[in-house]
């Protein structure tokens, strides 16, 4: 019994000290560089979001954000990194449907606990996403599509931003709704995914839209799905996956911001405000609406709940189809 006061005193006293210091932590900041950590490779939708919203937010807190990509393990290897860094508030990432959901419902082996191990600050954006083929590919839409490869398991292949993306997963539940094979080359982002696809190295992608949209209008990749809510407006004559009877790959990304768990409260506060407040602008808001993404701007609980729901979504995806990672 008296262990068990001294214990309750004990945690009371050091829960006092943590708010204590939280709050003075909160007062003083920022009054130093932010590092905001990219899970993926440049040119891909987590690095154009990321370094959409760096400078304005850094303008919102009065501190310069410093963009830093630590890509690999599908987003696994920068996720890391941010749980194991210190909850200062000087080092955020960028979190996404993948590092939070896809991959930790795949891959049981991921040293983080993602509904444990992170606080979530605020949800960026959400996009469609796109599959995509090469010019070459002898299939312009996806009745094509779907006869072609139904026709040759085997004989193509498609990339992603990495093993346990979203991308890699909703290709694996589309081979599996569609009992067809593609083999899955992965990539350390969508940026070098997208360069061999154009290249012509790999026959088609599953991406985020953002980072593939310029080279779909372009002409240099054909669509042939987006997993939307409704046709994009830029695609005006692309179906979404749910008008092609796929439903459970007509699934959006999300790229927001989050940090090591243990954040003072105040200070996740603060980078939500300027978070906001950056969103606020028309010119933000039209950089991130110009890639076929919406403007989210939540609250840490919104984004929390959000994350939880995704993770659960993917879990079921992953028993239902015996998705595996071999
Ligand atoms: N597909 C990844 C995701 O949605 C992002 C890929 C990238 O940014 O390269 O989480």
């Amino acid at each position: 019994m008296q262990r068990r006061s001294i214990f309750i005193k004990t945690t009371l006293a050091a829960l006092a000290l943590a708010t204590i210091a939280g709050t003075a932590l909160a007062q003083g900041y920022p009054n130093k560089v932010i590092k905001l950590q990219i899970p993926f490779a440049p040119g891909g939708t987590t690095d154009i979001i990321g370094r959409v919203i760096a400078e304005p937010l850094g303008k919102a807190l009065g501190q310069t954000v410093v963009v830093e990509n630590r890509a690999g393990g599908g987003g696994v290897v920068g996720a890391t990194e941010l749980a194991r860094a210190t909850p200062d508030g000087y080092t955020l990432g960028m979190a996404t449907v993948s590092t939070t959901a896809a991959n930790p419902a795949i891959n049981a082996k991921i040293p983080y606990n993602t509904l444990t191990d992170f606080t979530p600050i605020i949800n960026i954006a959400a996009t469609p996403n796109i599959l995509a083929v090469h010019p070459s590919f002898p299939a312009k839409n996806f009745k094509e599509f779907l006869a072609e490869v139904k026709k040759s398991p085997g004989k193509y292949s498609f990339s992603s931003s990495g093993t346990g993306t979203i991308a890699h997963l909703q290709m694996e539940l589309f081979k599996n709704l569609n009992a067809t094979f593609i083999t899955h080359i992965p990539y350390r982002g969508s940026g070098p995914a997208l360069n061999d696809t154009v290249a012509g190295q790999v026959n088609m992608i599953f991406d985020n839209l953002p980072s593939a949209l310029p080279f779909v209008l372009q002409k240099r990749l054909v669509p042939i799905a987006i997993a939307a809510p409704q046709r994009i407006a830029a695609l005006p004559d692309v179906p979404t996956f749910k008008e092609l009877g796929l439903e459970p790959v007509n699934r959006m990304a999300y790229y927001g911001l989050t940090a090591p768990k243990g954040l003072p409260r105040d200070v996740v506060d603060k980078i939500n405000a300027a978070t906001k407040k950056a969103l606020e602008d028309p010119a933000v808001r039209k950089r991130i609406e110009d890639t076929g993404s919406l403007v989210i701007g939540n609250t840490p609980e919104q984004f929390a709940e959000q994350i939880k729901a995704e993770y659960e979504v993917y879990k079921k995806v992953v028993t239902s189809a015996k998705l595996t990672l071999e």
